[in-house]
């Protein structure tokens, strides 16, 4: 198998910028910067760090909201057309997805024109809401919080300023609190049953913190006649990020047979259906059904809502309440490189000329594999003895022997697989050598907090696309693992994955400095640190996190003292492009 040569199409793919939210306002330029492109305006990435002197930045570029509500609005505009679909849509914005008031702003600025609406659950956002709300249109809230006089205070207020409002009930004691105020409608929260797979699933299932059983809705029925009166909506919520298409779909077919059993149950005035949020964010689009990578896109997902009630002899209206696909795309953190160190150990290559000898006898997987074996087994005994056996001179065989291996021997078996020699399957198939080929050799220290900036990627996990800002017009120097300034060791993010099954080649790619592999055509690759050039002296790089808009905000942890980033605003007023920068935030180093 011979090595690919490198272009920006394979840039585009190894990097993720193929993605069908973002679409192409984030590119490579001729030179291999990052950029942004809004309208006819491009932006490096790096320019605006530099010219504004900044070393870690949360950059929002605001037209990928707009882009987003846009695609899903168009998305069930067509299929409500194409079916003769009787209901409308009416999006709303979850506002615990990204509370802060640019967002909020900004999604009632570009919602004018669909009279997109919101989705509450506390007071604190109803307040912020009640703080913009005159500047713009009324729109529909739904709300989902818990009930106090306050909250039914700041709702009627929106009211009195046209909004329509619906209160989710859940308990006596909700509808008790809205009895006496009829200009209130009533959305009625059933639990939906389905566990879809994902990190989220908790929200669902009878004991999910959410929303009633039936057995539940209908005894209040029976205690309050009047709310088979004033319910309007429907709502469920499936929990978020569901990848998997075939589990939308069972979902979404659940929230059609409780809406018929709720007609039938008396609920003859419900006319609106909620399915809540649930549709995924590609942060890989691989259209695979991974967490990361759903198989489905937004209009498969307004077919599938619109066909499941296309059949009833009513068709309610149907709400749109995803935030995360809303949002995520818009907000980039991008962190300078503060220093390159190496990964694991480094060789003193002349303790080491014996061994040198016997790497040049590798040909084959097996020669490489007996070879490991074997300094496995020095390495071995050098372990077992106890650490006050182990001399330093012990210790220094043994980090030699280590990065030996990591690198020595993995690039033999990289320029045999070059060569032809190995074939990649053999290296796929034996999980040691693939592990050694994958590794990172270097550690960049980056300016940033894993927890302050992209707090799920601890708490849950979550997969974030990483890119550099320049050098994408080469293959990649090395393979990196990315530690952040605090003093954590769960501040570091050493996975990434390389889409080769979106490469239109035969040759594997290797990274240039520390060949390792790369990417392999037909193969999802997961690799254990990022691909990325290596800094030129004095030169300063900057790494970039992408689609951190949902959810990350709010999440951010203070570990170590360090949160908060200047802020670079970039939004369209008519052909032009605006640059905000707001200087809030720590410096941080
Ligand atoms: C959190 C939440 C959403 C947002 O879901 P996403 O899938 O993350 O967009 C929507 N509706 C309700 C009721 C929620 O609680």
């Amino acid at each position: 198998m011979s090595r690919e040569s490198w272009s920006r199409e394979i840039a585009r793919i190894i990097y993720g910028l193929e993605n069908s939210v973002r679409g192409n306002v984030l590119d490579i330029d001729e030179e291999g910067f990052l950029v942004i492109r809004i309208k006819d305006n491009v932006l490096r990435v790096k320019d605006l760090m530099e010219k504004n002197k900044l070393d870690v930045a949360y950059i929002r570029i605001l037209p990928l909201i707009e882009r987003a509500m846009e695609t899903v609005y168009e998305a069930f505009k067509t299929v409500i057309e194409l079916t003769g679909y009787k209901g409308t849509l009416n999006p709303v914005y979850p506002m615990k997805v990204n509370p802060i008031p640019l967002i909020v702003e900004c999604i009632f600025k570009y919602g004018e024109k669909y009279k997109w609406g919101f989705n509450t659950g506390s007071l604190s956002e109803l307040l912020l809401l009640l703080n913009l709300a005159e500047k713009y249109t009324p729109r529909t809230l739904i709300y989902d919080g818990v009930l106090t006089e306050k909250v039914i205070e700041a709702l009627l207020k929106l009211h009195r300023l046209g909004w329509r409002i619906i209160i989710d009930i859940e308990s006596e004691h909700d509808i008790e609190a809205i009895e006496k105020y009829p200009e209130l409608e009533i959305g009625i929260r059933v639990k939906p049953i389905i566990k879809p797979q994902g990190k989220w699933s908790t929200a669902t299932g009878l004991s999910g913190k959410f929303g009633l059983t039936i057995n539940t809705l209908i005894k209040l029925r029976e205690d309050f006649k009047w709310i088979t009166e004033r319910a309007t909506l429907l709502h469920m919520h499936p929990g978020s990020q569901i990848s998997r298409f075939s589990d939308v779909k069972k979902y979404l077919r659940e929230v059609k047979e409780v809406f018929s059993e709720l007609l039938e149950l008396g609920f003859e005035n419900i006319s609106m259906v909620d399915p809540g949020g649930g549709v995924a964010y590609p942060y890989i689009d691989l259209r695979d059904g991974d967490e990361e990578s759903p198989d489905y896109s937004i209009v498969d997902y307004a077919k599938t809502l619109v066909s499941e009630f296309l059949g009833l002899s009513k068709h309610p209206d149907i709400v749109f309440e995803g935030g995360r696909y809303i949002v995520s795309s818009h907000r980039l953190v991008v962190a300078s490189v503060i220093d390159v160190r190496p990964y694991s150990a480094i060789h003193n290559k002349e303790n080491l000329n014996v061994l040198q000898e016997y790497v040049e006898k590798i040909k084959s997987i097996s020669d490489a594999k007996e070879l490991i074996s074997r300094i496995r087994g020095i390495l071995g005994s050098i372990k077992s003895k106890s650490s006050e056996e182990t001399s330093v001179r012990q210790r220094e065989l043994y980090e030699d022997l280590v990065a030996f291996i990591e690198n020595d021997i993995a690039q033999k078996i990289s320029a045999l697989l070059v060569e032809g020699k190995i074939d990649v399957r053999e290296v796929l198939e034996d999980q040691l050598l693939l592990k050694i080929l994958t590794s990172p050799s270097r550690r960049y220290i980056l300016n940033m907090s894993i927890f302050a900036d992209i707090p799920d990627a601890v708490l849950v996990d979550q997969y974030f696309q990483v890119i550099p800002v320049q050098g994408l017009n080469k293959p990649p120097d090395v393979l990196a693992s990315l530690a952040d300034l605090t003093c954590d060791s769960m501040g570091e993010i050493s996975h990434y994955i390389s889409p080769g099954n979106l490469l239109n080649t035969n040759s594997i790619i290797l990274t240039n400095v520390d060949l390792r592999l790369l990417a392999i055509p037909g193969v999802k690759l997961k690799l254990r640190g990022v691909p990325l050039p290596l800094p030129l002296k004095g030169e300063t790089h900057y790494i970039v996190v992408l689609d951190t808009g949902a959810y990350q905000d709010t999440l951010a942890m203070r570990h170590n003292l360090i949160y908060g980033a200047p802020e670079v605003i970039i939004d369209t007023s008519g052909d032009s492009v605006s640059i905000k920068i707001i200087r809030n935030g720590e410096s941080r180093t």
